[in-house]
């Protein structure tokens, strides 16, 4: 099997490098093993809210000199902070046209509600998802925050505190949805995603009105727990009309229903613009010719190899085994990758608990291209992006997705120009 380029891993840089390729006419192939990190994320995606040395970082772009001389090997300051910037308004772009409703820009973060009820600062949130602007009170008057009995990923009670304290008139309630008792026996499977496989059901939308509208009478505004809509914001949006009301929804622990929602809208655009994808399928190996990788074999595919004339690896960080620790040593597992300085044992970890944690920024190093280097020497048809890059700290630094994103739309470029000049140079010779 041949494609212009093979990405191995398909989590949000993967999807958004493979459908940057694709719109560019490339014939690209994603190699994906497992579940990715939108599946447990808020949904919501971060560019940049703070600098290694702490300052928040309200209007992202305006930062990005100040973190290249605080954190010269992050990619953004690999990549530079022009390129940067035109990258983060392509990825608006790209997840526009996907059919993503997201709100926020790169010129300003804004806060989202935690399902803690707290403010968080970050880029693009969901349309259904409360936020505030920076420095503005929320305004949406007095707040029901509803909860659904006997789901313990969402506290209702806790949240209203929240909001209270944040000088909100907030109150919490909790509605039962006798067309959950059976689910609801069984408390392990009572998760947001299986909630809203009952809830999504337009036969059940009568019965969950009936029961929400006396308790959010005198409200102005719902706040739920995101266990309505998985496929699409359709359900959600049909509450909010027959209740009467604005309704938000807040993340809840993993499973998110919002992060799974923004991986199958990617998934879907990166189909329909001809992308091949083969999910729960696993690289296992790489063959390399001289210093450029020639295929790649897999799990399921046995024998048959992949070939591609660009490799992109987009693996993720700790969580999905793009990269793996051991007690004394950290390494990248596919083709063992030189990694960004690794401090000694003792180092990897803060005491301080909320401090960031050195082990964050580890991960795979590069050269201004992306390119994966191996011994000190680049892989001449090997881009890295996403999590698996290290230089960066994502949790501390609030810039988990918006590094997946830009780095991912970096190297699709870098491949898009490389075809296009292979393409010229052919031209030249058959004149
Ligand atoms: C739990 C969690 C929650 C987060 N929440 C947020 C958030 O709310 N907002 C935010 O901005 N950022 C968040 N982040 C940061 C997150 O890292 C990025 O947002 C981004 O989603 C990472 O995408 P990625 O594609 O680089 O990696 P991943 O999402 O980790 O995807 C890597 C994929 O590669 C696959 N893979 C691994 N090895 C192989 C192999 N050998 N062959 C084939 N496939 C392979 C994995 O199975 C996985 O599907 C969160 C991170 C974690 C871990």
């Amino acid at each position: 099997m041949k494609y212009d380029v093979v990405v191995m891993g398909g989590g949000l840089a993967g999807l958004i490098c493979g459908i940057r390729l694709t719109q560019s006419g490339l014939s690209c192939a994603i190699v994906s093993a497992g579940q990715n990190a939108l599946h447990f994320s808020s949904g919501s995606l971060d560019l940049l809210t703070h600098l290694p040395d702490g300052q928040v970082a309200e209007k992202p772009l305006l930062m990005l000199d100040a973190l290249g001389q605080q954190a010269p090997m992050h990619p953004y300051s690999l990549i530079g902070s022009s390129k940067v910037a035109e990258l983060a308004h392509m990825a608006q772009t790209i997840l526009q046209q996907s059919g993503m409703r997201l709100k926020g820009s790169c010129e300003e973060n804004h806060y989202r509600i935690t399902p803690l009820g707290h403010k968080r600062m970050t880029w693009l949130s969901p349309e259904s998802v409360p936020t505030a602007a920076l420095h503005q009170k929320m305004d949406v008057g007095k707040i029901a925050v509803v909860g659904i009995e006997g789901f313990l990923d969402f506290q209702p009670q806790m949240v209203a505190d929240q909001l209270q304290r944040e000088g909100l008139q907030s109150s919490s309630h909790y509605v039962h949805l006798p067309l959950l008792d059976r689910l609801r026996e069984n408390p392990s499977e009572f998760r947001a995603i299986n909630i809203a496989r009952w809830l999504d059901r337009p036969e059940n939308m009568a019965q969950i009105v009936e029961e929400i509208a006396p308790l959010v009478a005198d409200a102005d505004t719902i706040f739920m727990p995101a266990c309505i809509g998985l496929d699409s914001e359709e359900p959600m949006l049909e509450l909010q009309k027959r209740l009467g009301k604005s309704l938000y929804l807040l993340p809840t622990l993993p499973p998110s229903l919002l992060g799974i929602r923004l991986h199958e809208t990617l998934l879907r655009q990166f189909r329909r613009q001809g992308g091949i994808v083969m999910p729960g399928d696993k690289v296992t190996s790489v063959n390399y010719v001289g210093s450029r990788i020639e295929s790649i074999q897999t799990r399921n595919h046995g024998d048959i190899s992949l070939k591609a004339a660009q490799f992109v690896l987009a693996t993720g960080s700790f969580f999905n085994n793009g990269l793996v620790a051991k007690f004394d040593r950290v390494y990248e597992p596919l083709m063992n990758l030189d990694l960004c300085e690794i401090s000694e044992r003792a180092q990897w970890t803060n005491k301080e608990f909320f401090a960031s944690q050195p082990y964050m920024a580890f991960g795979v190093q590069t050269d201004s291209q992306l390119r994966g280097h191996k011994n000190g020497d680049a892989i001449e048809n090997l881009y890295v992006a996403g999590a698996v890059l290290g230089g960066f700290d994502p949790l501390t630094q609030g810039c988990g997705a918006g590094v997946s994103m830009i780095s991912a739309l970096y190297v699709a470029n870098e491949i898009v120009n490389e075809f296009e000049k292979s393409k010229a140079k052919q031209a030249e010779v058959a004149q």
